[in-house]
């Protein structure tokens, strides 16, 4: 197992920083240190400073290898603001990533983040240096066969998301992004959590997507990040019924704190008999996991006209009974990217309580040196929640 190499480790903390009057560390929530905010919200910018400094950033450097690199602080647009990132949660796609080698080298990955506006370009209006922020996806276009569909989540226009493109990842202190795109954090969320409005939305999609009611007795394989979330989300709906399958104690004990009714391991759910339900069987699935087996042990869990959403990505697929699915008239569906209204209601349900934040992100955030080894602690389940990156490096 390769381990991460710190290559410079001597960077301007923003401690360090504090020498230029520009932070307030007390304050906390003072802006970044690199910029002078100008009078109200119009921010002005001190670019002799920008092109010059440098950011610490963990660089997936191939093999399956990140190192800790000083990267340039990038540059950004009129339109564009400049973010400190405060967090940067590890997410599942970062795993297969980096761990299977998908990743191309030189990029810095990280997409699950929550910051403050550093700097703002001249035409950036209605922001003030200091805003805690996220970045709200790309709406649909409206017009395309998906949105017509009311799929605006897979609108056909929608640039992908180009994972690998080192302007986008969020495991460095800086990133630029459209001002335009920004949402506020609400007050009564801290950034640490507001690093948690991707995952969250992405599983508010999920539950939308299957029409999931309180009655439903729904099954959730995988008790990772994605699957504790989607349990507290299917909770906060008023869903009593929901059992977790996963083979780590340490999930499955998460699990049931983050409100699943139970939690199994994967060989205590039953094998079904050809063509009839087992005895007590799910009407819907959530395959979290992205491992074949857990899919193809969730189709066997499955009532009449049960449904199955795979939410978990893998490298193995699932072998499907189609015989089955047939006669039990069961549906296999997808779930990917967002609802419509993008990130304001996973905001939303973030800031209102009803998710138990401190069991859906671990206790103790990491540095940028520790990601790799993290990402195998997360890969051998040893670690339940949402782990929380830092833009620091360790002394
Ligand atoms: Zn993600
Ligand atoms: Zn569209």
């Amino acid at each position: 197992m390769s381990q991460p190499v710190v290559r410079e480790t001597k960077h301007r903390t923003s401690a360090q920083s504090d020498a230029r009057g520009l932070r307030d560390e007390a304050a906390g929530s003072a802006p970044a240190a690199l910029f002078f905010p100008g009078p109200c919200c119009q921010a002005q910018v001190v670019r002799n400073d920008v092109s010059t400094e440098l950011m610490p950033a963990a660089v997936y450097v191939g093999d399956g290898a990140i190192e800790v690199q000083q990267l340039p602080v990038p540059d950004f647009g009129p339109a564009e603001a400049l973010i400190e990132v405060s967090h940067c949660g590890i997410c599942g796609t970062d795993l297969h990533l980096v761990l299977e080698r998908y990743a191309r080298p030189g990029s810095v990955l990280g997409h699950e983040w929550a910051g403050t506006i550093a700097a703002l370009g001249a035409d950036a209006s209605g922001w003030e240096i200091g805003a805690r922020v996220v970045l709200d996806p790309t709406p649909g276009c409206g017009r395309c066969r998906a949105c017509k569909r009311g799929r605006s989540s897979v609108c056909v226009r929608r640039k992908p998301p180009d994972l690998l493109d080192f302007s986008r990842g969020a495991f460095c202190r800086y990133k630029v992004v459209p001002a335009a795109q920004l949402l506020r954090v609400p007050d009564g969320l801290s950034t640490r959590a507001a690093a948690l409005t991707e995952p969250t939305a992405i599983a508010l999609h999920t539950v939308n997507l299957a029409h999931v009611s309180p009655d439903d007795r729904v099954l959730v394989t995988g008790g990772g990040p994605v699957g504790l979330l989607t349990t507290a989300v299917l909770r906060s709906r008023g869903v009593r019924d929901i059992v977790v399958s996963e083979p780590a104690a340490a999930r499955r004990r998460r699990a049931v704190a983050v409100g699943a009714t139970s939690a199994v391991a994967p060989d205590e759910l039953p094998r079904a008999q050809m063509g009839r339900p087992v005895d007590a069987p799910f009407t819907v699935a959530f395959e979290c996991s992205g491992h074949a087996a857990a899919a193809e042990s969730a189709l066997d869990q499955l009532d009449y006209a049960g449904t199955l959403v795979f939410v978990g990505t893998g490298s193995a697929p699932p072998r499907v009974n189609h015989n089955r699915v047939i006669v039990m008239e069961q549906t296999l569906m997808g779930a990917y990217n967002y609802d419509a209204e993008g990130f304001r209601p996973a905001l939303e349900l973030l800031a209102s309580g009803a998710l138990p934040l401190d069991l859906l992100i671990e206790p103790v955030d990491i540095r940028l040196d520790e990601v790799l080894a993290t990402m195998h602690r997360l890969t051998a389940g040893e670690l339940p929640g949402k782990v929380m990156v830092t833009p620091e490096v360790s002394a």
